[in-house]
C-alpha cells in the first residue's frame, strides 16, 4: 500500500533561479529512498538549497532505526542510543536550532564489571585516581596512556599509521597489564559499538573514543524528538515557499536504473507498482544489503565487492521499564571481561513517568556471535540485572529483547581501511544515484557517519545539478 502522508508537493517548485524545470527536462527533483536520520538530513539539506524532494521508505513511518516506540509512559529506543556531542549530526541540528533536549549521562559513578565482581568504573579523571579496579602502578600506567590517546593528533602520521593496526595490536603493544587492556577495549567498544578488536581499526577506535571523552547526550522522549524535528523543519521550509517534498511510506523501492536519455534519468521501480517514477538524480540512504540488491550490476567491481565485504556492529538490547529503580545509585556499568552494558537512560533524560526507570542493556555482539544464541544473551543480560538491581523483577513494568540489532552497518576494520571501497562507493553510480549511510564514511561513525555521508551525497547532487544548468 502506497500512502501520501502529506498533500501532493506540499508547495510548487522554487529553485531560486538557477535551475530551469518547466519541461522536467533538468532541474531538482530528486529522490531520497530511505526514511531514517541519513535519508531525512539529505531530504532537509536538499530543501534548504529549493530542490524539490520525494523520500520514500518501505516501513509505514519515519524513523528507522532511529525510531522510538511509546508504550506505557516510557519512551523506548530501539537499544541504547546516545548523540555524541561536536560531532556532524550534534552540529547539523545545533546549526539549525533544532538540538532536541536531553542531558549527559553521569558516568563518573559508574561500574565496572569483571570476573563477577563490580568495581568502580575509571571513568573521569578523579575515578581513575579513586577506582579499586587498578593497582596504584596500573593507575599511573593508564593516566600516561589516556594522556597520550588524547593528544594524538588525528591528521597526524603516527595517528594515520594506526589505521591499519588492529585495536588488539595496538592495545597489546601498548601495555602488559590485562586490567588496562581489557579497559581501553572495553571503552572502544562502547563508543563504536564494536566488539571486534582482533579486526577494528586502532586509529579509527581511539578518534571516536576521544570523541566520546567530549560527551554525550540522551535525548528526551528518544531520538524520535530527533526525527520529529527534521521533519517539522522540512514541512515548515516547503510551507514557507522553500522547494518541495512529499513523502512516501509503505512504499519499497525494488530497482533503480540510470537510463542513458535526456532530460530525468533515475528510474524508480516501486514494489507492486508497474509505473515507473522518474528523477533527475537519487540519493540512498538504505542498509548496503538493499543498496546492492536496488543497484545490482550497475555497481562497479569495487563498489560491489566493498557492500559484500562489510562487517557489521551488532547487538542483542534488552530495554526494562521499571515502576521504580530499586538501587539508586546502579545507573552506569560495562563489562570489561565481557562484552555488556547496561545504562539507565531516564536517570538523565525524559523517558519514563516520574519516579519510574527505564534500562537499557546490551551485549556488543562480535562478528562470530550467531543469532541463533539469542537466549543466551538475554540471560546475559539478566544477570546483569540481577547483579546491579536483584529485585527489578518485583518492579517490572514491561520489556522488549531486540536479539540481533544492527548498530553499524560496518565496522572501521584493518581491511577496509586498506581497500578504498568507502570512497568508491561515494561516487555512486553514473554521476546521478550517490549512496549515503554509516558504512560509506571514513572518518565518523554510526549516525555521525551517516548524516555526514547523506550530506555528502547532497554535496555532489547540488553539484552535478548546476553544471548541467550553467
Ligand atoms: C541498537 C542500536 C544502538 C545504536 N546506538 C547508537 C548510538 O548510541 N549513537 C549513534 O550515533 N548511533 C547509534 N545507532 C545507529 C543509529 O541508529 C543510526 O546510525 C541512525 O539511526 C541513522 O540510520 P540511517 O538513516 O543511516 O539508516 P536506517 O535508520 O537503517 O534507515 C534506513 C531506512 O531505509 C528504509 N529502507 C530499506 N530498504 C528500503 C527500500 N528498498 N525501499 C524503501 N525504503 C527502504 C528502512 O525502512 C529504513 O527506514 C544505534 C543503532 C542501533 C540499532
Amino acid at each position: 500500500m502506497i500512502q501520501f502522508e502529506h498533500r501532493d508537493w506540499i508547495s510548487t517548485i522554487s529553485l531560486k533561479g538557477e535551475i530551469m524545470n518547466e519541461n522536467n527536462e533538468m532541474g531538482g527533483e530528486i529522490a531520497v529512498v530511505g526514511g531514517g536520520i541519513g535519508g531525512l538530513v539529505a531530504a532537509l539539506r536538499l530543501v534548504e538549497e529549493g530542490r524539490h524532494v520525494t523520500l520514500y521508505d518501505r516501513a509505514p513511518a519515519a524513523g528507522g532505526r532511529a525510531a522510538t516506540q511509546q508504550k506505557q509512559g516510557f519512551f523506548l529506543n530501539q537499544g541504547p542510543h546516545a548523540l555524541y556531542k561536536h560531532l556532524a549530526m550534534h552540529t547539523f541540528l545545533t546549526e539549525r536550532g533544532l538540538l532536541p533536549s536531553g542531558k549527559e549521562p553521569a558516568i563518573s559513578n559508574g561500574k565496572a564489571l569483571w570476573h563477577d565482581k563490580v568495581y568502580n568504573l575509571p571513568g573521569d579523571p578523579i575515578a581513575l585516581l579513586t577506582n579499586d579496579y587498578f593497582s596504584v602502578t596500573e593507575k599511573v600506567e593508564v593516566g600516561l596512556l589516556l594522556q597520550k590517546v588524547m593528544s594524538f593528533d588525528p591528521q597526524s602520521a603516527a595517528f594515520t599509521a594506526l589505521n591499519t593496526v588492529s585495536v588488539k595490536q595496538w592495545i597489546e603493544s601498548e601495555t602488559k597489564s590485562e586490567r588496562i587492556r581489557a579497559f581501553f577495549t572495553a571503552m572502544i567498544m562502547l563508543s563504536s559499538y564494536s566488539a571486534a578488536a582482533e579486526i577494528q581499526s586502532a586509529g579509527r577506535g581511539l578518534a571516536q573514543f576521544k570523541s566520546a571523552m567530549g560527551g554525550v547526550l540522551y535525548l528526551d522522549h528518544g531520538w524520535q524528538s530527533m526525527v520529529q524535528a527534521l521533519r517539522d523543519r522540512i514541512h515548515s521550509l516547503v510551507a514557507s515557499g522553500q522547494g518541495g517534498y512529499r513523502e512516501v511510506f509503505s512504499a519499497r523501492i525494488d530497482k533503480i536504473d540510470v537510463v542513458q536519455a535526456t532530460g530525468k534519468r533515475v528510474v524508480l521501480s516501486l514494489h507492486g507498482q508497474t509505473e515507473p517514477h522518474t528523477y533527475d538524480a537519487a540519493i540512498m540512504a538504505v542498509p548496503p544489503a538493499e543498496t546492492s540488491r536496488l543497484l545490482a550490476d550497475q555497481l562497479s567491481p569495487l563498489q560491489s565487492q566493498t557492500l559484500h565485504s562489510l562487517v557489521p556492529a551488532r547487538a542483542a538490547c534488552l530495554d526494562v521499564c521499571l515502576s521504580e529503580l530499586p538501587q539508586k545509585d546502579m545507573t552506569f556499568a560495562l563489562g570489561l571481561d565481557q562484552n555488556v552494558y547496561y545504562s539507565v537512560h531516564s536517570a538523565s533524560a525524559e523517558l519514563a513517568p516520574s519516579g519510574q526507570a527505564m534500562i537499557h542493556l546490551a551485549v556488543y555482539l562480535g562478528p562470530d556471535d550467531k543469532e541463533v544464541a539469542a537466549h543466551q544473551y538475554k540471560d546475559a543480560l539478566y544477570a546483569v540485572l540481577d547483579r546491579l538491581q536483584p529485585s527489578w523483577r518485583d518492579h517490572l513494568v514491561q520489556e522488549r529483547y531486540l536479539p540481533g540489532m544492527i548498530a553499524a552497518n560496518a565496522i572501521h576494520t584493518v581491511d577496509l581501511e586498506n581497500s578504498g571501497g568507502r570512497a568508491a562507493l561515494r561516487e555512486g553510480v553514473s554521476g546521478c544515484v550517490f549512496i549515503s549511510g554509516d558504512f560509506t564514511a571514513d572518518d565518523q561513525m554510526l549516525v555521525d557517519a551517516a548524516c555526514r555521508s547523506a550530506l555528502m551525497a547532497c554535496d555532489k547532487v547540488l553539484a552535478g545539478i548546476k553544471s548541467v544548468v550553467l
